[in-house]
């Protein structure tokens, strides 16, 4: 790392861990005004080593703040018809306010149509195209985890970001296409990049706010980066250098030194992720139960 590196860590870990410390005050409250337990339920087909772990770190988090979780392993060869029933069982069933089917799904299985079996109210990844549909109109959605957490970092940093050029580098329904809507909703002039785009690091050049989802190793070089912008990095990339593994962004951290704040990877946008899962099933609960009104139980 060069001396000249003046740009803040945002941590991402610390904002978690005071996220889920909320959370756990929140479901507490729950618990002791209605005598219900929120809870989440995860559905894994197969036995994908990435997804099983992920699985088991929502299910350790779930119940660490106190929320019911309820983890629905399923043989490889699960039919669709299969999925459906028990999605439909899922949506009925009282004690599950929140469910999360984790993707990808075996090639046999039509993943939109599984999104969109999942009841909208209780669809905590936001996938399901109504809550596509209503973050895109500015209406009470769930809200894809990932991009949620971003914005967080972002308001906790910047306050308003009203009149900000934000550039967006990539446009995958679960990362880019939602951070774009969520940054036109906080009134940013939003550009999203993607691998047609002409002139990528020019236009990164523009961007006071530039979020990278992308999946290619520490792409975003540091005379991309405008001095003094805040850059918030997605990526997640295993790689080999000097004989061992280690996980990168998609930005060359060490390069970013004269923006004013970056998230590192990992320990920036990855623990929030999970966090926002456990935000958005509590939000599901508070909605289905009418706890508090719609516009307060938004997380941002
Ligand atoms: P996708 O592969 O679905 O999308 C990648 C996007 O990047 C596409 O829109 C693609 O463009 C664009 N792209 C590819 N190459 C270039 C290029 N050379 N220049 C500009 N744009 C390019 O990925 P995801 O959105 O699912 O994930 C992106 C990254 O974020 C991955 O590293 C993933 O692991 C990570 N991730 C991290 C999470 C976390 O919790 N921290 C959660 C989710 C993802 P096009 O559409 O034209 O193909």
């Amino acid at each position: 790392m060069n001396n000249q590196f003046l740009a803040d860590r945002i941590d991402g870990k610390g904002f978690a861990a005071n996220l889920v410390e909320k959370l756990t005050d929140d479901v507490t409250d729950i618990k002791e005004k209605t005598g219900l337990i929120p809870g989440l339920a995860v559905v894994l087909v197969g036995e994908d080593p990435a997804s099983s772990v992920y699985v088991s770190a929502k299910h350790r988090q779930t119940l660490a703040i106190g929320m019911q979780s309820f983890v629905h392993k399923l043989p490889i060869d699960t039919s669709q018809t299969e999925l459906m029933a028990l999605l439909t069982e899922l949506n009925a069933a009282s004690e599950v306010n929140g469910i999360l089917v984790q993707l990808p799904l075996p090639a046999h299985l039509d993943t939109n149509a599984v999104i969109n079996a999942i009841e909208p109210d209780k669809d905590v990844d936001g996938f399901h195209i109504l809550n596509a549909g209503r973050l895109a109109t500015g209406q009470d959605a769930l809200v894809p985890c990932t991009p949620l957490g971003c914005l967080m970092m972002l308001k906790d940093r910047l306050g308003s970001l009203a009149g900000m050029n934000a550039v967006v580098v990539g446009k995958s329904n679960i990362v880019g296409k939602p951070m774009a809507q969520l940054l036109m909703a906080e009134n940013c002039t939003v550009t999203v990049a993607h691998s047609k785009t002409r002139d990528v690091p020019a236009l990164c050049r523009t961007a006071d706010i530039l979020v990278v989802a992308v999946g290619r190793p520490e792409m975003v070089k540091g005379d991309w980066i405008k001095s003094g912008a805040v850059v918030i990095d997605v990526g997640i990339n295993r790689i080999e250098s000097d004989g061992r593994s280690r996980i990168v962004g998609d930005v060359a951290y060490d390069e970013a030194g004269h923006a004013s704040a970056i998230t590192p990877v990992p320990g920036g946008v990855g623990p929030m992720t999970i966090a926002c899962l456990l935000a958005n099933t509590v939000t599901a609960f508070k909605r289905q139960h009418k706890i508090v009104t719609k516009k307060e139980a938004v997380v941002v």
